[in-house]
């Protein structure tokens, strides 16, 4: 098996883009600098990542509330939070061939000043001065053009969580402490995006502001702070996320936001480098004082400004380090036969994306051993039909079972029900498990449940066979 760390972008990029996962946006244009356009197998892989932190951090704890708010708010939002001032990244430029770069991000990188930093373009050593540049997105509300309409793209989902937290309060009934979680859109300018979809534009978080009283000791809210780390680890692992990639890195005071009193980065291994993943951070009572913002506990009347512990978590940096963690090459002996047709399997090498069932965005195909019409009828009519309600399902009669099955692994579907000739007397069929390729037979009457049973449904024991 491939050690998991080699797989090299190039590899997984490919992949993405020949099964549909993901592949550049507007393309019959000539693209959008870094834009990625989700396709079926991409948009259901989100969908059920997305899902899961939901079930995860919203539904299974009763202490989080979610919302979906606007993605345009107010701009006196973003005077009052920093953004407007703050939200801005150190912009150079080549002086000879106008490559732009971030120029703090340069200087980290290589551990030098700019002055001895060489154009990743043209190599000259000749960069502007650097000018601070604003990543938020602007745009116009309204038909009239002017200063009173300009209103921003949000950089982050969070600030709704703060200035939604006194209605939130008064629907939720809940008592601190006590969070609010929003997944969205969010936005960002920026000057370098790149490494297929690590950096991007236009991309989604998925947040969580966790409101704690105002702690009397460190104590008080570390322990909030790491068990919020826990979650996040236990979340990576449901995803299926290589561990071993996955490094917490305290942020160094310099490099944390000013009102930050700590943050932890939660790095991954990339094929082009450990970089963030994930950020939590301890915001103290910054955001709620900057909007003018209190809580009142209703049972001693106390009115406080409530501290802030975030977990903060990008949608298609997950997507990149669940396809770079699922992704496994196996390889098999040469001139083996399938076991169901017979046909002769030259190929030697298996490409499968161990995808944990729950996020897998297909979960059973349905392949009929031939496009006899027989077939075909028995497995559309008595096999998928009762299927599809349950499971996001695949018909597929095309070509070779051999290349279905190689198909299926490639887009890490856990199960595969193969329906065969044997299966017109028996009315049983064939269920292959992906990782270890066992075959099943199975009685079509109890597939429903099998499938349940096998997809870890948690099926109360009588229902189990
Ligand atoms: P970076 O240092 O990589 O620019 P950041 O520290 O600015 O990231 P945060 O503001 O902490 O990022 O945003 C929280 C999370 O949102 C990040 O950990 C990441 O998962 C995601 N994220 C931020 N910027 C982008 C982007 N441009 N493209 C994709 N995801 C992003």
């Amino acid at each position: 098996m491939a050690d998991m760390t080699e797989v090299s972008m190039d590899k997984i990029v490919a992949l993405a883009k020949n099964r549909g996962f993901v592949f550049a946006g507007s393309e019959i244009y000539g693209g959008l600098a870094n834009s990625w356009d989700l396709g079926p197998l991409g948009a259901e892989l989100k969908k059920n990542i997305k899902d899961l932190w939901w079930k995860m951090f919203v539904e299974q704890r009763p202490d989080v509330v979610g919302i979906d708010a606007n993605i345009i708010m107010n701009t006196k939002i973003w005077e009052a939070s920093g953004h407007l001032k703050n939200f801005n990244d150190e912009l150079v430029e080549c002086k000879s061939c106008h490559e732009r770069q971030r120029g703090n991000e340069l200087e980290a990188n290589k551990g030098k000043k700019l002055d001895d930093i060489a154009c990743p373009n043209c190599g000259k050593k000749d960069w502007t001065k650097p000018t601070m540049f604003n990543t938020m997105f602007k745009t116009n509300l309204g038909p009239v053009e002017s200063a009173d309409s300009t209103v921003y793209l949000r950089p982050e989902t969070a600030q709704a969580m703060f200035v939604d937290f006194p209605e939130i309060v008064r629907v939720a009934r809940k008592k601190l402490p006590f969070g609010i979680a929003q997944i969205g859109k969010a936005f960002r300018n920026e000057i370098t995006p790149g490494n297929f979809i690590f950096r991007l534009r236009e991309f989604e978080q998925m947040e969580i502001e966790y409101f704690i009283e105002p702690p009397k000791t460190k104590k008080d809210w570390e322990k909030h702070f790491d068990s919020w780390l826990h979650e996040i680890h236990n979340y990576l692992k449901a995803l299926g996320v290589d561990m071993s990639r996955v490094k917490d890195v305290d942020v160094a005071k310099e490099d944390r936001a000013h009102y930050s009193e700590r943050t932890v980065d939660i790095e991954f291994v990339y094929p082009f480098g450990q970089k963030e993943l994930y950020g939590l951070a301890y915001r103290t009572d910054y955001d709620l004082k900057a909007h003018g913002l209190t809580y009142k506990d209703s049972e001693t009347g106390k009115e406080f400004i409530p501290h802030v512990i975030e977990p903060s978590l990008g949608v298609e940096r997950t997507i990149l380090a669940v396809l770079l963690s699922a992704y496994t090459e196996e390889d098999l002996p040469a001139g083996r036969q399938g076991r169901l047709s017979g046909e002769k399997i030259e190929d030697t090498t298996r490409i499968v994306m161990k995808f944990p069932k729950e996020i897998a965005p297909v979960k059973v195909a349905i392949l009929p051993l031939s496009n006899d019409p027989k077939l075909v009828k028995l497995a559309k009519e008595e096999v998928w039909k009762f299927l599809i309600p349950w499971f996001a399902t695949e018909y597929d009669d095309t070509q070779s079972i051999g290349k279905r099955y190689r198909r299926q692994d490639e887009i890490g579907t856990p199960f595969c029900v193969t329906v065969d000739f044997d299966s017109l007397q028996d009315q049983k069929v064939t269920v292959r498990e992906r990782d270890t390729m066992k075959q099943e037979r199975i009685n079509i009457s109890d597939l429903e449940y099998r499938l349940k049973d096998m997809l870890d449904w948690g099926l109360p024991e009588e229902l189990k066979s």
